[in-house]
């Protein structure tokens, strides 16, 4: 029999049904002491209440991570609403001891939330029921469940699984999670995932298909409970569920510094640069190579131009502190915000719709010519230095680089001076005009780099560096959106690869939109790698492309921000 739910954490889980029953209430018995009474006991269960609480919210913290932690916390938080408090409070004075005060007013405030339509605001639904039990379990001195003691590789099945069931709960001897509630979003598909233990959710019927001891595959990807498998669908699993653990095991210590999803499927990692001394720290940090070597910060502050041998010695250091890993360099990328006093650019020349990047570079073209030289010497050696172009707008700009570029090789042969004769020539897609014209942009390109700063500042007409634009000068804006879409759509079409090196690149929330646009590298600073490469760990392939269709769907900033804070790891 196969149970279908919600894929709520991905990975393979195989064992034995372990169901957990919801602790007993039954407060039948107790009888009312009086008001000041009542009222003790309930300020003395409030109190013990807190206090396990916040112990538990440390444990758990150590387990799964701060987030999971912060969803403790908040329970805290909410048992001190002076309102809440005061409502049980009358309820004790209008008669009713402690216990059935607590129940009913909490229950009335589950019910409330069950009934909103925001799924965030329904899952404090969860917390208050689970509030609820734990309060009446303090007042009746009963005994919490101890996770501390399951089974080894037992499938836990529960009507739902609140935070402060999972305390104590140790992940190795957990094959899988099943729920009758809850969602994506729910703590207990944020628990999972921070643990990494397969989960499916909101199975309906669930506890009336299954008994402890059942035997069950879980597929946290595909949603699915596959009830008393037979010999060879045990095997098949189990070779999959081997294959899952070695990835968990890679992302889990990080080894080779791979960034990878929860498919296993590698993305290249690199960083943003701006002078070789920060190509070090980016190898120290475990960048798989430089996706975006800035280099007009090489032209500034400074009284004369670096001639080529200065380059040269540059790019080079920055391709051997990489030892044979990728290095993207982009051409001086002067104008618009970026001004370079020893160009003497005029008022008009500079500004952002000027003669910008790769325009700029057109009109110099000795001085270009001295970079292009020093990039294609610098590449001879380990032959990982790939150019960049930027502010392109037109295929006639590349193909009057590679002219410039054929030139130069063609003087560097005849002094016999050694060089890359193969380097690759890249584009950002950083204008409208180059993601509109991208398929024709490809035919002349080796490869894109998404370049999502200036891309969204001429989206959106919105100057990068005006504070007042702040809400037009976002990422998830769906024009921009739209516009990186295409940009890779395009490149896939034509077989190039293509990146993002812009400061979207580092947003943890873009991650499941990169991944369905199949985005092949990413660059961001070194500061970001660690958090980036984590936040790609948790999504699945289909996890994501479910997501980037749901946000395509969307038309404005804010519902594509609250669509992914639903589904990212920061709800
Ligand atoms: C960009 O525009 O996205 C980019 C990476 O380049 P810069 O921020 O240097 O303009
Ligand atoms: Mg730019």
């Amino acid at each position: 029999m196969i149970l279908h739910g919600i894929a709520a954490s991905a990975g393979i889980g195989l064992g034995r049904v372990f169901i957990l029953r919801e602790r007993g209430a039954d407060y039948a018995a107790v009888r009312y002491s009086g008001r000041d009474k009542e009222r003790e006991r309930l300020r003395r269960a409030v109190e013990r209440f807190n206090e396990q609480t916040a112990s538990m919210a440390a444990r758990l913290g150590e387990q799964a991570g701060a987030e999971a932690a912060d969803i403790l916390a908040g329970q805290i938080a909410m048992l001190a609403d002076p309102f809440l408090l005061e409502q049980i409070q009358e309820a004790i004075d209008g008669g009713s001891c402690a216990e059935a005060a607590a129940d009913g007013v909490l229950s009335q405030y589950a019910a409330m939330f069950d009934n909103l339509e925001d799924a965030l605001m329904r899952q404090r639904a969860a917390d208050v029921r689970d509030i609820r039990a734990r309060l009446l379990e303090l007042l009746l001195g009963a005994e919490g469940t101890d996770l501390g003691e399951l089974p080894q590789d037992c499938v836990l099945t529960a009507r739902d699984l609140t935070p402060s069931m999972t305390v104590g709960l140790r992940r190795e001897w957990v094959a899988a999670i099943l729920t009758a509630a809850g969602g994506w979003t729910s703590h207990a598909a944020i628990l999972a995932r921070a643990m990494e233990i397969p989960a499916v959710l909101g199975i309906g019927g669930l506890l009336g298909h299954v008994r402890d001891g059942d035997g069950v595959i879980v597929d946290g990807e595909a949603g699915t409970a596959l009830l008393h498998p037979d010999a060879s669908a045990w095997e098949a699993y189990l070779a999959r569920r081997e294959t899952w653990l070695i990835h968990r095991e890679r992302r889990r210590s990080g080894s080779g510094r791979e960034t990878v999803d929860a498919d296993g499927k590698r993305y290249r990692l690199c960083a943003n640069i701006g002078s070789p001394a920060e190509a070090a720290a980016a190898a120290r940090a475990g960048a798989e190579g430089v996706g975006l070597f800035r280099t007009e910060l090489l032209f500034m502050n400074r009284d004369g131009l670096p001639g080529e041998e200065e380059q040269y010695e540059a790019y080079r250091a920055v391709s051997r502190a990489m030892e044979g890993r990728e290095v993207v360099i982009r051409i001086l990328d002067a104008g618009g915000d970026k001004a370079i006093e020893c160009l003497g650019m005029d008022r008009e020349e500079t500004s952002l719709l000027g003669l910008r990047g790769v325009r700029l570079c057109l009109d110099r073209r000795e001085l270009f010519k001295s970079q292009l030289r020093a990039l294609l010497r610098a590449g001879a050696e380990r032959r990982n230095i790939k150019i960049m172009l930027p502010m392109v707008t037109c295929p006639e700009e590349v193909e009057a680089v590679r002219a410039l570029l054929e030139d130069c090789k063609g003087e560097l042969a005849t002094e016999g001076t050694p060089y890359d004769g193969d380097i690759a020539l890249g584009a950002m897609i950083e204008t409208p005009a180059a993601a509109l014209c991208a398929g024709t942009l490809a035919g002349v390109c080796d490869f894109f780099s998404i370049g999502t700063n200036d891309l969204t500042q001429y989206v959106m007409a919105a100057d990068r560096g005006c504070a007042a634009l702040e809400g037009l000068s976002s990422c998830l804006q769906p024009a921009v959106l739209r516009a990186v879409r295409m940009a890779a759509e395009a490149a896939k079409g034509a077989g190039i690869p293509v990146g993002m090196c812009g400061e979207a690149a580092a947003d943890p929330r873009m991650v499941p939109l990169l991944i369905s646009w199949g985005m092949d590298s990413l660059s961001v600073s070194v500061s970001a790698l660690g958090d980036v490469r984590a936040a790609f760990a948790r999504w699945t392939g289909a996890e994501a492309r479910r997501v980037e269709e749901e946000v395509m769907g969307l038309t404005s900033a804010a519902e594509v921000e609250r669509c992914l804070r639903s589904h990212g790891p920061g709800q």
